[in-house]
Formats: C-alpha cells, structure tokens, sequence
C-alpha cells in the first residue's frame, strides 16, 4: 500500500516516520509513503500557494491549481473522469484509491475507516493549512474529508500523520503478532475474527467495538496499589470474565456513545444494567 502526502511543510513528516512499527513497516516495503511538497507545482517567483478568500474575511486559503497539479503528477484526475457515469450506480474505476482532504469539517476518522482504508493499494492525503483548501478541489477530485477530532489543528500534516500510523498498523504483516489489531480497542467482533480467541484470554473477547481493558505488568505491588487478583492467578475462565467486564466498564465511563453500536449479549447488558446501578446509589 502507498500513501501520497500532499503538503506546504514537507520537512514535518522528516521524523515522524522513524520510529517503531511505522519504520519497520516502511524499511520492509510493507508501506510506501511520498511527501510532495505543494510548492514544487507552483510556477512563480515567490512559489506561492495561497491566496485571500473570496468575500473577505481572515486568513489566507490553498489556491487550486498547485494542488490540481499535484494530484494530476501522481496520475490522479478529477473524480468525474475516475467514474464511470453511465452505471447505475457509478462504478469507481479506480477502486482500490481514495483522495482524502484533512479537516475538521470531515466525517470522523474512526478504526472502521482505518480499516476501509488499509485494504486500498493508495490512499491521497491532502493537508489543508491557513483557513483550508478551495472547496473546489475538495469538490472535483476527493472522495472523503477527514476530521481526527472535534477541534482545529493548525494544519493537516498531524493528521494525515494519525490517519498513516492508524491505517499502516492494520495492514497484513506490519504488526508482529497479526491477531494484535483485532484484540484491541475497536476491534472487531468475535465472528470476525479468524485467529482461534481459545487459550490465552484476549483483550476483545467478542467485544465489537468497545474499548480495550486496563493492563497490567510485574511488580505485583506498585505505589500501595496490587494489580487485580483475577489476572495472577493464571485462571483463563476468570480472567476473561474480568476483561470483559472491564472493557465494558471502561466504555459506559469513557465512551458510553459506544455502547449504542456495540455486539453485547445478554450478561454484557446485565453487567451493564448493574454499573448503572452501581453509579446512581
Ligand atoms: N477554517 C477551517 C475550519 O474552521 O474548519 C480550519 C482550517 S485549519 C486552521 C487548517 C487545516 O488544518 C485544515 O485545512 C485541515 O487540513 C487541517 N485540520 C484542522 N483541524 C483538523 C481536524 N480536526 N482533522 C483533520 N484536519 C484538520
């Protein structure tokens, strides 16, 4: 998979990509990544970028035709011409790519997307700095905006960097242990998963989307604090019955949104009704 990083700061992405299973994953050709400095498609003297915004107002905002530009030396055309219009419905001709525009008018960058995303061949990534890109590229050649959050970044190269890290790491091969990304925060359901869940207790026992359990590693005793007598005692049974219901402690106290969406069975609710309980006495 290649992911192709448009941007105004190439140097940003110098050391972000050299640490742990991102650089592993690039030095073993597992992933590719181009950064394509916007500037190298402009053709003044000042390689200038962007502009003031039409009606007025703050700020500047990334003029169109560098980035059409960009796009179109990485083979990438409007997405009318990737379509092919006559099918109902329109049939992408290009189907394992996707353009994407960072920014904080996006649909939120969740794992699921993560995942859509790992099983494309290359993925375009857009960053916006200033007030944003001309809604006209966003219109002709992107597939999707992208928002890693309800807040405003300054620019989109830290989350073009999010959406990399989160992608690469589910892609087959990267990761040491395969099953690492499923028994995880958001991982899938157990009918999803292909590993055997039998023998050591995983962190997403059928979870479907909740979040992960609290770890813990030696020493036992830490700060006047013991780690959980469930998890010493070498019982898988016990164990994952307090991992389960830890995730779903976790999640109805961090991110009860989740729960809405979630695989639960009927003791998951019933352990659920009880926190419930259990927090309004
Ligand atoms: N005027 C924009 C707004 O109010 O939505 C904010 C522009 S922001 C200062 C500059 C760039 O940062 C955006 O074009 C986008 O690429 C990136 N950005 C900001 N927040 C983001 C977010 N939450 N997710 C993804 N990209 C973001």
């Amino acid at each position: 998979m290649r992911f192709e990083i448009i941007t105004i700061f190439p140097g940003f992405f110098a050391s972000i990509f050299e640490n742990g299973v991102v650089r592993r994953a690039l030095a073993e050709g597992l992933v590719e990544v181009g950064i394509h400095d916007l500037r190298d498609f402009t053709h003044d003297r000042h390689r200038t970028v962007d502009d003031r915004p039409f009606g007025g107002g703050e700020g500047m905002v990334l003029k169109p035709e560098p980035l059409a530009e960009a796009l179109g030396s990485l083979g990438i055309a409007p997405r009318a011409q990737r379509v092919l219009e006559h099918c109902t419905p329109p049939q992408v001709i290009s189907a394992s790519q996707r353009v994407v525009l960072l920014s904080a008018q996006g649909r939120p960058f969740t794992q699921a997307l993560a995942r859509e995303l790992a099983s494309l061949d290359r993925v375009a990534l857009l960053c916006g700095r200033y007030e944003g890109v001309d809604e006209r590229i966003n219109e002709l050649y992107c597939d999707m905006e992208l928002s890693i959050g309800d807040y405003v970044l300054s620019g989109g190269e830290l989350a073009a960097a999010v959406v990399v890290d989160a992608t690469m790491r589910l892609i087959p091969g990267v990761l040491g242990n395969e099953a690492s990304s499923e028994f995880e925060s958001f991982g899938v359901a157990d009918a999803d998963i292909a590993t055997d869940i039998e023998g050591v207790p995983r962190s997403q026992h059928g979870a479907g989307g909740l979040l992960d359990y609290p770890h813990y590693t030696r020493p036992a005793e830490f700060g006047g604090l013991r780690a959980p007598d469930a998890l010493l005692n070498g019982d898988h049974g016990q164990i994952r019955r307090w991992r389960r219901e830890q995730q779903l402690r976790k999640t109805l106290a961090n991110r009860p949104d989740l729960l809405e969406s979630c695989a639960l069975s009927a003791e998951d609710r019933n352990i659920l009704e009880a926190m419930r309980a259990e927090k309004s006495r």
